[in-house]
């Protein structure tokens, strides 16, 4: 294939240069983009997003767009913020990069690793180091193996995910992750990872059970799930406070509780994927105490670094840090572990949701705020099922009869038709099969709200008017 010329790149490229028909050309030509059908894409070209500020996006044709989204779920302390800027131009100047292997550290990481020490819950004193919520998963893998190592019971070697779970797309992510259509593109998954039901009480709770003993139900198949494989070979259990890429799926308030019971009885670690929860999306620091559920190991991303740079790192409890510093090496780090500049965003970011008291206000102030206002555009309509989420996270389900719990039917790709309407309108609001999810910057004020809220509606009336529904 022809390579695509480059046409004089101005010398300081620190703003768009190209127009869109050129940047499509040439994005056609060489980028591949992550979970996309590309032969489809490049025929209709991709948006260009050339610009941020706060809660909107511009494209290279000028349109303002409000992301609903923070980005993939993480921008939370919303987008150009000059503290993150000038914390990485300060970092780079005075030591861009330095590695942690050698019995060498720096500055930034140890700032942060005592920062994370004062925000997250008592028992989380140590941080180890990745570049993605990926790779955190991975490395909680590590350290479970390693920790029943240390205990003399290296048979513990299960670990327990969910269907429909998102922990990433590395080989070990994807196969934690409990998602069938990228379980199909991979010949080979991770031994020792299996999977149980999901508690999504809308899509698959029978017709007659409450939603209390549903999450009850749903918690008591981790149980069966270890008696099966027996509880000597079961390591740990891995969720999501809340799913989030599965749909916002928020579990009747029996599961955790559940859950937490059954891992306590058979010794089995439990992980809190709070790559989404974590840094206050649901008002909390920690989705897991929303849930009121004490894990063991937490997988954090995205809002650690509100997506400025990426970095990754997973909260060990000090029962399994104290296991790992006292058994010798542990065999496992990555190049840019604690990068600094990294380190140094995360710190600035870290500040500014705590000094500006932003996850205060998503607890008490935009969350129910944004919550309340979904609930009354939504409630009672035509195809919506039902609004779930907390803070700023929320869920809603489209359904072709909403009171009878009837869902619409597969390959109706009626999300895909609302989230382009939502796109056409400047909203980005995302789809996952028949859900449409917001998540918005913490940042996100009253008036932004109203706007999302309206602009979602307007793209969900027009879906249902589509569809030939009331
Ligand atoms: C996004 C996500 C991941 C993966 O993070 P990456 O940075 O994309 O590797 C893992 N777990 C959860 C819950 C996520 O939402």
């Amino acid at each position: 294939m022809a390579r695509a010329k480059l046409a004089g790149l101005p010398q300081a490229a620190t703003t768009h240069t190209r127009g869109t028909a050129e940047y499509r050309a040439l994005d056609a030509a060489h980028h591949l983009h992550p979970f996309s059908d590309m032969g489809t894409l490049n025929q209709i070209g991709s948006r260009v997003i050339v610009k941020a500020n706060g809660v909107y996006l511009w494209d290279s044709d000028g349109n303002r767009i409000i992301d609903g989204m923070a980005g993939l779920w993480c921008v939370n302390v919303g987008y150009g913020r000059q503290e993150l800027a000038d914390a990485a131009y300060r970092q780079m100047r005075e030591l861009s990069y330095y590695n942690t292997f050698f019995k060498t550290t720096h500055p930034p990481v140890i700032e942060l690793s005592a920062l994370l020490a004062d925000l997250a819950p008592e028992p989380f004193n140590h941080f180890f180091y990745c570049n993605s919520g990926s790779e955190g998963n991975d490395t909680v893998l590590r350290i479970v193996h390693r920790y029943w190592a240390t205990q003399g019971r290296p048979d513990k070697k299960y670990v327990i995910s969910r269907r429909n779970a998102y922990h990433g797309s590395t080989i070990a992510g994807a196969t934690l992750g409990g998602m069938d259509y990228m379980h199909e593109q991979m010949p080979a998954k991770v031994d020792h990872i299996v999977h149980i039901g999901q508690p999504y009480f809308y899509g698959e709770a029978p017709a007659d059970m409450t939603p209390e003993a549903f999450g009850l139900a749903r918690a008591r198949e981790l149980e069966a799930k270890i008696l099966e494989l027996g509880a000597e070979n079961v390591a740990a259990f891995i969720g999501e406070p809340f799913q989030g890429a599965g749909g916002v799926i928020f579990p009747p308030s029996s599961y955790w509780p559940e859950i937490e019971r059954i891992c306590r009885k058979y010794d089995v670690l439990l992980v809190a994927d709070e790559v989404i929860g974590g840094f206050g999306r649901t008002g909390e620091w920690f989705a897991h105490r929303y849930f009121g559920v004490s894990p063991d190991l937490m997988t954090l991303a995205k809002g650690l670094t509100s997506g400025y740079v990426p970095m990754g790192a997973v909260a060990i409890h000090d029962r399994i840090a104290r296991a790992l510093i006292d058994n010798g090496e542990f065999n496992h780090g990555l190049t840019y572990s604690g990068h600094p500049v990294a380190a140094a965003v995360a710190i600035a970011n870290l500040k500014l949701l705590r000094d500006e008291g932003i996850v205060e206000r998503v607890r008490h102030e935009a969350g129910p705020y944004f919550q309340r206002c979904l609930r009354e555009a939504f409630d009672g309509h035509p195809i919506v099922g039902e609004v779930v989420g907390a803070g700023l996270v929320a869920g809603l389900q489209l359904a072709e009869d909403p009171r009878a719990r009837k869902r619409f039917a597969d390959g109706a790709e009626v999300g895909l038709l609302c989230r382009d309407f939502c796109f056409n309108g400047n909203l980005i609001m995302r789809a996952t099969g028949d859900r449409m999810v917001l998540s918005p910057p913490l940042v996100v004020t009253h008036d932004e709200i109203d706007e999302i809220v309206a602009k979602a509606k307007t793209a969900i009336d027009a879906t249902a008017k589509q569809l030939g529904l009331p």
